[in-house]
């Protein structure tokens, strides 16, 4: 069978007038890493990310001047037309903040609450409550972020002990997995009690292993109807955060778990944050999930092409589409749904490039030196010479002008060639 199953039933939770779960289009998240304190610093990164297609970005929330600085955030994004929800990340002292500086409770659209890092003893109660009763006030969801490096300590005491008094004690592994769901369906079930409604609520387990993010999700979508935020924990840098992000992910997206995602990839030093942002999307389009950016198909070269000129040409196309994408996006709908073949030679170009909405199939070594360029599957012309890469983009240019009207001009989302 293909295709994903079904997607897993859930409430509904608006975040800042987003729709997560309950069937919605699963979100893409990102989160800054710069000092909220910073406000210039964090407003260019919020909009760097909302601007790379993040509809929800969270923020950290550790210090009094990162609380006071978050309503001038919100305020310095609204005035620039950014109109990104923000989350505020809350650790150990978000019962402190949020009373010292309840404005900031009050311009996030998101708290997210870490239940092992809330306080110990008598005191995590206490402070828990606090901030579930901004949340309440505001009428603010929360998202109960339980994670793998700051599970509960007291709460896996306590599944440990009850495991080794059992007839038939698990793997410590396995309880380990059990308490991070506990922790988080035990902290939803006291936020209700503590009058935050049942659709205020997202929960996420995030753990850094592929397998076991795949198991604990499957635990955790199986005993209750909460939206799931899905991501692995300290993915990584490079390849392999974005390899075993995609590997974790693409398993229970497929199984229809997951309403929100976020990649949380260690950028290079000095790298795009807004890699990350990218990187969900691709997940998400790739798997036919949403789509977001018109897709480049292009073969991986061999032996057969002697130039790098068809990588530098694909990636060329890529980075064009990409940075057209926020200009396009309310100008050309369904332009996300398009198609675009950029092939090394005449073994899989030609073919390659009939399937897509516009391809070229470039000449490889010892081929005469054209490039037919195929739109909607028929050759409709060779191109050759120098400036075969300008000429393709002014096509593709041409083809999204004329294929993905503006509605007011008698397009419509359905008008878009979509494969
Ligand atoms: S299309 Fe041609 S150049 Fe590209 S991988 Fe296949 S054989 Fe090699």
């Amino acid at each position: 069978m293909y295709g994903v199953l079904q997607r897993r039933q859930s409430r509904r939770v608006v975040v800042g007038g987003i729709a997560v779960g309950s069937g919605a289009p699963i979100v893409v998240q990102s989160m800054t890493n710069t000092d909220t304190a910073d406000i210039d610093g964090t407003v260019a990164q919020v909009a760097a990310l909302s601007r790379a297609g993040s509809e929800l970005v969270r923020v950290t929330v550790n210090t009094a001047e990162a609380a006071a600085a978050v309503p001038h955030i919100r305020d310095r994004l609204a005035a620039k037309g950014v109109e990104v929800p923000l989350v505020g990340d809350f650790h150990f002292n978000g019962h402190r903040l949020m009373t010292q500086h309840p404005a900031c409770a009050e311009a996030l659209a998101k708290l997210r609450i870490n239940p092992g890092n809330v306080g110990r003893g008598s005191k995590r109660d206490e402070q828990f409550a606090t901030m579930i009763e901004f949340a309440c006030r505001y009428a603010k969801p929360v998202r109960i972020g339980v994670n793998w490096g700051s599970l509960d300590a007291e709460l896996v005491a306590r599944m440990m002990d009850d495991n080794a008094r059992s007839a038939e004690p698990q793997a410590a592994a396995v309880v380990t997995r059990k308490a991070l769901v506990a922790s988080a369906l035990d902290s939803a079930r006291q936020a209700e009690g503590l009058g935050l409604a049942g659709d205020r609520i997202i929960l996420s387990c995030k753990v850094s292993g592929v397998q076991d993010l795949i198991a604990v999700y499957r635990d955790i979508a199986a005993q209750c109807d909460y939206p799931l935020h899905l991501g692995l924990t300290e993915a990584g840098m490079g390849s392999k955060g974005i390899v075993a992000s995609t590997a974790a992910m693409g398993v229970l997206l497929q199984e229809g778990i997951g309403d929100t995602i976020r990649v949380s990839l260690t950028p290079e030093p000095r790298g795009d944050r807004t890699r990350e942002v990218v990187v969900a999307q691709e997940i998400l389009q790739t798997m036919g999930l949403r789509s977001f950016t018109p897709l480049v198909i292009a073969c991986p070269g061999c032996g057969r092409t002697t130039s790098t000129f068809f990588q530098e040409l694909a990636d060329n196309i890529q980075t064009y589409l990409r940075a057209q994408m926020p200009l396009w996006r309310g100008n050309y709908p369904g332009v996300e749904n398009m198609h675009v073949a950029v092939m090394g030679c005449v073994v899989n170009g030609p073919g390659e490039s009939k399937q897509a909405n516009i391809g070229i199939s470039l000449p490889g070594s010892g081929e005469n030196p054209v490039a037919p360029v195929f739109i909607d599957g028929v050759r409709v012309v060779t191109l050759k010479g120098e400036n075969i890469a300008a000429e393709f983009q002014a096509l593709v240019e041409q083809y999204v002008h004329t294929h993905y009207l503006p509605a007011a001009e008698g397009g419509a989302p359905d008008v878009a060639r979509s494969h």
